[in-house]
């Protein structure tokens, strides 16, 4: 498998690379990102029956990646660390025609382990392999911190700084990464909130001392970010697996097609759904749900995309509180071809907007639907689904039960993308009306009202000691990291 540019070449990079390539210096020209060349097809049959590993490797093989069996098969082996190994993702049948897929199982207990899990085993070995020494650095609002941590923790050849805004986060969020073991790793604090940690990320990546010096270490930076398309394969995965569940369940026929609502934010897990369509799954729609940051809905209803006169607003999902939904270019380059996407990111960048011709909006429209609610409708629907199903979700997932109602007409799934001990607070809230109960009581008070049980990774994160204390002003990162990278020679 090739990868090509969402924008088109510059001609000083090359214009095809391969998988290990896209994944090792993702930044391609013009500002864009790598996509597929081509995709394989499916041949659902040949994997009915197979356990998920099992199907991930012969789905993975017709991709022909530059990775050797061995390598691919040992980043799979990571789902031996989610509650079933056979089931990393497991169906739950609501109702005859709504079943919510569980991508939570991991260790940090939300989605980003599904991909962060085996990628995190692909790059370090990568590394390791090629004996290059790699930097990740990543600022977080509360997910993807504990997981890309969780992923590399004492993995050769590749460090990790974390930064996330003191104050801004969970408590149990803070908590799983300020107690992160692993002598690779250096967790932050800054004072500030997301915007402050994402945009001193950004200067000190633009720092020339910062650059100079790790440079003069020999050190090499990487993203993992779900830009990074080592993420997005294995988001390609759980739709199948999905799907050939229904089959198997005998709630749905062969050949029968299905809608899928995703929780969005960056795009990643619903991009995955779309080469998953594109590979011969048969999906009707892709619905997109959003919280109040509606850009998305706007989109995919009227073709604009507009960040004008929009600013964050803070929602009781806080990992789908985004405006630029990075992976949305690779729709439009597949789409309508890098030239266009080009022209369209460009004016995004420039003017803060983009708008689609009609052709193009019809176009997108074929595969995507979308939709949001309010924080009002998220607790509502926690509320009503513990009442009427027995069935405890958290506030992401709960996004996606307005649309799939409003759009989903036959058998669809909708994804769960956090376990609910993330989220006691809002979720007590949600059951009984208390308001600021802090997360280790709201963890209790709602596992007693449900008789849930609280997991052990998720229970003693209270107990276990804290190894990461520093919070700086920003001012004082680029020193702290410095510090921490000499501390690794
Ligand atoms: C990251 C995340 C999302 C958004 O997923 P994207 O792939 O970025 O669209 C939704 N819910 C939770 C809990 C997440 O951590």
């Amino acid at each position: 498998m090739e990868f090509v540019e969402t924008r088109g070449n510059d001609s000083r990079r090359p214009a095809r690379v391969s998988f290990t390539q896209a994944i090792l210096d993702p930044a391609a020209s013009f500002g864009g990102l790598y996509a597929p060349a081509s995709l394989p097809s499916l041949d659902l049959n040949s994997l009915i029956g197979k356990g998920y590993k099992e199907m991930a490797a012969a789905i993975l093989n017709t991709f022909d990646l530059d990775l050797p069996q061995e390598l691919l098969q040992a980043a799979l082996d990571r789902y031996d660390r989610f509650d079933d190994p056979e089931d990393p993702a497991p169906l739950v049948s609501i109702d005859g025609n709504l079943a919510i897929c569980e991508l939570y199982h991991g260790p940090t207990r939300a989605f980003k382990d599904m991909a962060l899990q085996p990628f995190g085993h692909i790059l370090s070995h990568l590394a390791q392999e090629r004996r290059e020494r790699y930097l990740i650095l990543a600022a977080t609002s509360g997910d993807t911190g504990p997981a890309t941590l969780e992923s590399f923790k004492e993995r050769p050849n590749v460090d990790v700084v974390c930064l996330y805004p003191a104050g801004g986060t969970s408590d149990v969020q803070r908590l799983q990464m300020v107690t992160e073991e692993g002598e690779n790793l250096k967790v932050i604090g800054i004072h500030g909130d997301f915007d402050d940690a994402q945009r001193a990320l950004k200067n000190l990546l633009a720092s020339p001392s910062f650059q100079a010096k790790l440079k003069e270490q020999g050190i090499r930076l990487s993203a993992a970010n779900s830009v990074n398309f080592g993420r997005i394969l294995f988001q390609i995965l759980y739709h199948i697996h999905s799907y050939l569940q229904l089959l198997h369940r005998g709630l749905i026929g062969a050949g029968e097609s299905i809608d899928l609502v995703v929780p969005s934010g960056n795009f990643g897990n619903a991009l995955g759904a779309y080469y998953a369509k594109k590979m011969g799954l048969p999906i009707g729609k892709i619905v997109i749900a959003s919280n109040a940051n509606n850009i998305l809905t706007e989109l995919i209803q009227k073709g604009r995309y507009d960040l004008r006169g929009r600013s964050l607003i803070k929602t009781t999902s806080p990992a789908m509180d985004i405006l630029r939904s990075s992976n949305v270019e690779r729709v439009l380059f597949d789409k309508f071809g890098p030239q266009r996407t080009r022209e369209l990111m460009e004016q995004l960048e420039r003017e803060g907007f983009y708008e689609l011709s009609p052709q193009e909006l019809q176009e997108l429209r074929q595969d995507f639907e979308a939709d949001f609610v309010d924080d009002g409708q998220i607790k509502e629907t926690i509320k009503e689904f513990v009442e009427e199903h027995n069935y405890l979700m958290d506030p992401h997932t709960a996004t996606t039960i307005g649309p799939y109602r409003r759009f989903v007409k036959g058998v669809g799934i909708a994804y769960s993308t956090a376990e609910w001990t993330k989220f006691a607070p809002t979720v007590l809230e949600a059951l009984t009306g208390e308001r600021g109960v802090d997360d280790r009581r709201a963890l209790e008070r709602v596992a007693q009202l449900v008789k849930a049980s609280i997991p052990e990774p998720i229970a003693q994160l209270f107990s276990k000691p804290i190894r990461h204390e520093t919070v700086i002003p920003k001012e004082e990162i680029e020193e702290e990291i410095l510090r921490f990278l000499d501390s690794r020679r």
